[in-house]
Formats: structure tokens, C-alpha cells, sequence
């Protein structure tokens, strides 16, 4: 049995619905690492933009797929700052260009098997929230949490926009509707590891919470499992 305090917490769910900011509070309150797998994707997806890489080139893609140069650094209040060779590329990793390309590089299978194994790596220890979209499924099959988040569309493009403007970014609600559909789309139709909820997921709805009636619920929920565990 795990050591309570070297549990995998999995959360997964469509872009907007509220995993990056979840699994951050929820690992600051426990005292766990979190690592937020989407970043690797787009990480991917950066460098190729920038190095102009065909994203039908699939050998090229696997290659960037070994991000040797992604570095992350906590602030004092705890949120991660990116770094690709020594420069901080936190707000491009969002940018509308990378959001609209990252689906397409998180379906070839080269890639997604390299990313992968770089998180199954990190998460073996335990002590870990990770989100993303197959962390339940795929990555940490046998986490001892897994939480499925949701919430309506309106909600999920507010959210988007909001992040976007926060970064600087200004699109109108319908180019970030188009996007996110189309990203869905992409996600859950894929053949690896598609975006859906693991078979013994809770699957919470976060149209109507704050983020932290979120972070509350998962929390009581992690709670529940420790019981469990010392019972
Ligand atoms: O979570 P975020 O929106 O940053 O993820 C960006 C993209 O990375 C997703 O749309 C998806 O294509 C890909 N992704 C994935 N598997 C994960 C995390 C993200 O395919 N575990």
C-alpha cells in the first residue's frame, strides 16, 4: 500500500474546464508536486513553430518531443514559470498559434509515447497531482485519485478568455469557441489515449463552483481515499 502522503492524484478533462488551476492549489495543499502535462505539448508545439517544422513531419516532432530544454521554476506563490534554453516562454506556451497547433502534435504517436514515459517517470514516486487529458487512463492507470472535470462550453470559452487576456492575448468569444471545439474535436477523436474519463473517475461538473469549492471537492475526496487506506 502507498504512504498517504505519496498518493497520484489524476485529473483530466476538456480545455477550460478548470485542471491547471485545480491541480495547482489542490498539490500546494497537500504538499505535492504538480505537474501540469499539457505544458509538454505545447512545449512541443512551440519549438516547432518557431523552428518553422513541417507538423507532418513526424520523426522531426518525435525529436522535439525529448525537451531537453524545458525547465521549470516555482514563484514564491508557488506558480510555475517556463523556460525553453534559459528563456521564459510561459505566455507563448498560451498563445492563440500554439493552441491551435498543439493538438495536432499530441496525436502523433512518437510523441505522445516519449511524453509519456517522461510523466510516468515523474509520477512513479507518488506525492504527485498531474492534469491532462489521459492521466487516469494512460499515464497513472492506477492512481489512487482520479477526478474528471467538466463544464459547459460558455463557461469553459469565459475561462479561456480570461487566461488569454491575463496573457495579453485579445480574441473574440467566437474565435475561442472555434478553437476550443476544434481542439476537442481533435482530442477526443484521436486513436492514443483520447480525452475521456477513466472508467473509475469522478467526474464533477465545475460550471457552477469557484476554483475553490473545486479544490475543496477534490480534496475530501483525496481525504476519503486516505481513510480508506488507514482502515
Ligand atoms: O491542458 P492543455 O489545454 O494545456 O493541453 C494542451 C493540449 O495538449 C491538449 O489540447 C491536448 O492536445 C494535449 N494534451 C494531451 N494529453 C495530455 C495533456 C495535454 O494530449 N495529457
Amino acid at each position: 500500500m502507498l504512504a498517504v502522503n505519496k498518493m497520484q492524484i489524476a485529473i483530466d478533462g476538456p480545455a477550460g474546464s478548470g485542471k491547471s488551476t485545480a491541480a495547482r492549489r489542490v498539490a500546494q495543499a497537500l504538499g505535492y508536486a504538480h505537474i501540469d502535462t499539457g505544458v509538454l505539448y505545447r512545449a512541443v508545439a512551440l519549438i516547432a513553430l518557431r523552428q518553422e517544422v513541417d507538423f507532418k513531419d513526424n520523426k522531426t516532432l518525435a525529436i522535439l518531443a525529448e525537451l531537453p530544454d524545458l525547465e521549470v521554476k516555482l514563484k514564491s506563490n508557488g506558480s510555475p514559470v517556463y523556460f525553453i534554453a534559459g528563456e521564459d516562454v510561459s505566455a507563448e506556451l498560451r498563445s492563440p498559434d500554439v493552441n491551435r497547433k498543439v493538438s495536432q502534435v499530441a496525436k502523433i504517436p512518437a510523441v505522445r509515447s516519449k511524453v509519456t514515459h517522461k510523466l510516468k517517470d515523474l509520477g512513479r514516486q507518488g506525492g504527485i497531482v498531474m492534469d491532462g487529458r489521459d492521466i487516469g487512463t494512460v499515464v497513472l492507470p492506477a492512481a489512487d485519485v482520479k477526478i474528471f472535470l467538466t463544464a459547459d462550453l460558455a463557461t469553459r470559452v469565459a475561462r479561456r478568455q480570461q487566461e488569454l487576456s491575463n496573457k495579453g492575448f485579445s480574441l473574440s468569444v467566437s474565435a475561442v469557441e472555434n478553437e476550443m471545439l476544434q481542439r476537442d474535436r481533435e482530442d477526443s477523436g484521436r486513436q492514443i489515449a483520447p480525452l475521456k474519463p477513466a472508467p473509475d473517475a469522478y467526474i464533477l461538473d465545475t460550471s457552477d463552483l469557484t476554483a475553490e469549492e473545486v479544490v475543496q471537492k477534490i480534496i475530501s475526496l483525496v481525504k476519503q481515499r486516505e481513510q480508506k487506506y488507514k482502515t
